[in-house]
């Protein structure tokens, strides 16, 4: 037998492995728990800390009566049963004592005097179990081995839990199991170095001694619960890590209203399709489907139906798709999808129609039926781009395009797309400095009094004149304006620049001028424009604003309030374009305008095309009858100034009479008007004068 003599013992060396063993591996599955005790709260953190200081105070037990067995075969020995009981008390209460305080956050040193007081329990174990160790001789011991050990144990079990509750990295839990493993061996050995033993075969042992065998089978019991311990919150660890996994798996792909696959599984798909379409000698076409008109139903029926809708609208794309084709939710109403086929792009387009197909089917609604389209786009790799990132912005390039010509469109990518795209995005930079780069200029198109011919006023019209693209319409860069809100500072310019040319004397009559939704948003504009008059001079009553009906739409409430406060101040409110938004009559009734603009769109159109001809005339008894004044745009022919006379409209504005001009031009084309009423008047009174004769 591998038996080593040491001052007064002599040890089964084998055995002093197995307890150190045991030691190392018991704190270590102890320090695991503590380190969940550490990261739960409440009950489940005294839960781990209970199984904690078990499975810690336990192996402690069972090494400690390991290495006492050690020294059993030179000396007949026995244990006492309730102090050996007792060891594994204390081993148990002063663990969990010293958790407790070490893994609380106050006072600062409360790791460390957690592990004082596992340190005091530890080393009260030892004296005990060796109380309870009955031998056939007498013990004596030194005091320097037990002052020695004494302040072995309580360095060594602070620094332990020191590290276990101000861990560096997540090796330091082995470091505190180790330490505390190394503690404990030390110490019991400086303990039993302490003491020197005299065998005294006269010395019986009492009777109700636990035999060393048996203890042996307490401490294989002991260590089977401590591995089972390790064992069991291994599994359940590793069970809960996965089940997490999972569930953060779930959630970061995918859509928690809908359950589609979300934006990034959408990418992650995307990246794989494309390599095996690249494998297979496939083709892959994205879709960007867009619902038209599902603010409405947000509006009209409240957020928590929109919510439904989309519900509805992505169990309908789930069951539409195949083998081969994957859809998910981008964001608000928009959806994107995916096909694999060798047959693109006829397959791609098959697959577009038959989403706006099930899209255009009815919702239901808080018991409605509500019709929807969907506007959807479609890129096709690589017939269209090779490129991953590419292919979903064509896809929604070509929606969008689509969507403009109109709602319901489905559109395949085409390379001219981006170019449009491209020099409309230089544009709106562009525009970003125009103001400042003083590119922008005002023309002023007249308005006269159809019955007389008599200028009444002019609407100043804004013009852009771009560096290397000359004069651009406000038709193209009014709405890149309000894409980039740079029409904020623009419609202030117009409205300063009109004001002090009409203030000057340089514009006869009313100025009018036109003013965007954006314009209502930002800050507060019936100041800025109390501000304008001020600075200019410009009596209240000489400017008019003009505003559409789609703006007073998008933001009601907001809108009235303004036009309120620039009709108090004395500004008269233009309803410009009517007739070609909602033409609605609560639009009228909800503001008094002071004129209504009927929209040249109709005017074009009299006399010969009844439709708009009677249009016309309604729109006209309708101002008579609400009592305001309306001015018929683009009024280009004789004909048509006639038609309207006839039906009673009081104002015109049109290239018969001018055409828009800069200021430095008003003078002539003021000038031209008279010439035109003059010569007008001279055919009138010829005319009279032949019939007189005849
Ligand atoms: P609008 O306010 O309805 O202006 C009338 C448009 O009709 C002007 O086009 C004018 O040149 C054109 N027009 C006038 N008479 C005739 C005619 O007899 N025949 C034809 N075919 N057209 C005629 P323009 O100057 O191209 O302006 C287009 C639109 O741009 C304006 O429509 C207005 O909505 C917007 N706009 C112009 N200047 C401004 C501005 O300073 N601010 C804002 N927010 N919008 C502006
Ligand atoms: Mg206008
Ligand atoms: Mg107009």
């Amino acid at each position: 037998m591998p038996y080593a003599e040491s001052l007064g013992f002599a040890y089964h060396q084998i055995l002093v492995v197995i307890a150190g063993a045991v030691c190392l591996f018991g704190t270590w599955v102890g320090m695991r728990h503590f380190a969940r005790a550490r990261a739960t709260a409440g009950s489940t953190r005294l839960g781990w800390l209970f199984m904690a200081s078990v499975v810690t105070g336990v192996a402690l037990w069972a090494s400690t009566f390991i290495s006492i067995l050690a020294l059993d075969p030179m000396l007949k020995s026995g244990f006492e049963p309730v102090a050996t009981s007792l060891v594994l008390l204390i081993a148990i209460v002063s663990c969990l004592a010293g958790f407790q305080i070490g893994s609380r956050p106050f006072p600062a040193l409360a790791p460390e005097l957690g592990g004082l007081v596992m340190g005091v329990g530890i080393l009260a174990m030892h004296f005990v179990g060796l109380h309870a160790w009955h031998v056939e001789g007498t013990i004596q011991w030194n005091v320097y081995g037990l002052v020695l050990t004494l302040l072995l144990g309580l360095s060594l079990s602070a620094l332990s839990v020191n590290r276990a509750n101000r861990p560096v990295t997540r090796y330091c839990r082995h470091g505190a199991a180790i330490v505390l493993a190394f503690m404990i061996c030390a110490m019991h050995y400086a303990l039993t170095a302490s003491a020197t033993t005299m065998p005294d075969p006269s010395l019986d042992l009492p009777g109700y001694l636990i035999p060393a065998h048996m203890l042996c089978f307490a401490v294989v019991g002991a260590v089977l619960l401590v591995m089972g311990s390790g064992f069991s919150s291994y599994v359940i660890d590793l069970r809960t890590r996965t089940e997490s996994a999972e569930r953060i798996h779930q959630l970061s792909f995918n859509d928690t209203m809908t359950g589609l696959p979300n934006r990034i599984a959408f990418n992650e798909r995307l990246s794989f399709d494309i390599s095996d379409a690249h494998e297979k000698g496939q083709k892959l076409a994205a879709f960007s489907i867009d619902l038209d008109g599902f603010k409405d139903i947000n509006d009209v029926f409240g957020h928590s139906a929109g919510d439904l809708v989309l519900i509805q609208v992505a169990e309908r794309l789930r069951n539409a798709v195949g083998e081969g084709e994957f859809v998910a939710r981008q964001n608000g109403d928009e959806f994107l999808a995916l096909k694999m086929s060798s047959n693109h792009p006829a397959d791609a387009q098959a697959f577009a129609e038959k989403l706006g197909t099930i899209l255009s089917e009815p919702f239901k609604v808080s018991d409605t039926d509500v019709k929807l389209t969907a506007s959807i786009g479609y890129s096709v790799f690589p017939l269209d781009t090779r490129e991953r990132d590419h292919l979903v912005s064509n896809a929604k390039l070509a929606m969008h395009r689509g969507k403009a010509h109109q709602a319901g469109n489905i559109c395949r990518y085409d390379r001219d797309m981006d170019d449009a795209a491209r020099a409309r995005r230089a544009l709106a930079r562009d525009l970003l400095s125009a103001t400042k780069n003083g590119q922008l200029e005002l023309h002023y198109q007249l308005q006269t009094l159809l019955r007389d011919g008599t200028v009444c006023g002019a609407e100043a019209l804004m013009r852009w004149r771009h560096p290397v693209r000359g004069m651009i319409s406000p038709a193209e860069f009014i709405p890149l304006a309000e894409e980039t809100e740079a029409i904020v500072e623009m419609g202030e310019w117009a409205l300063r620049t009109a004001c002090r040319a009409a203030a000057e004397g340089k514009l006869p009559g009313m100025i009018a001028v036109n003013v965007s939704p954006l314009q209502f948003n930002h800050g507060d504009l019936a100041e800025t424009i109390k501000g304008i008059l001020a600075e200019t001079g410009l009596h209240p009553s000489r400017l008019e604003i003009e505003v559409t009906e789609s703006m007073l739409m998008s933001n009601q409430s907001r809108c009235l309030e303004i036009l309120g406060k620039l009709k108090t101040m004395g500004v008269p409110i233009a309803m410009d374009d009517f007739g070609t938004g909602y033409s609605s009559l609560g639009t009228l009734h909800a503001f008094p305008f002071d004129k209504i603009k009927l929209d040249q769109s109709f005017v074009r159109r009299v006399p010969d095309d009844l439709l708009a001809a009677a249009i016309v005339k309604t729109v006209l008894a309708l101002g008579r009858s609400m009592n305001v004044p309306v001015l018929a745009e683009g009024i280009e022919t004789e004909d048509q100034l006639q038609f309207l006379i006839k039906e009673g409209c009081i104002e015109g504005q049109g290239y018969l009479f001018a055409k828009p001009v800069p200021l430095a031009q008003i003078p002539d084309a003021m000038a031209k008007m008279l010439q035109r009423v003059a010569a007008k008047t001279a055919t009138v009174q010829q005319t009279d004068a032949q019939v007189a004769a005849a």
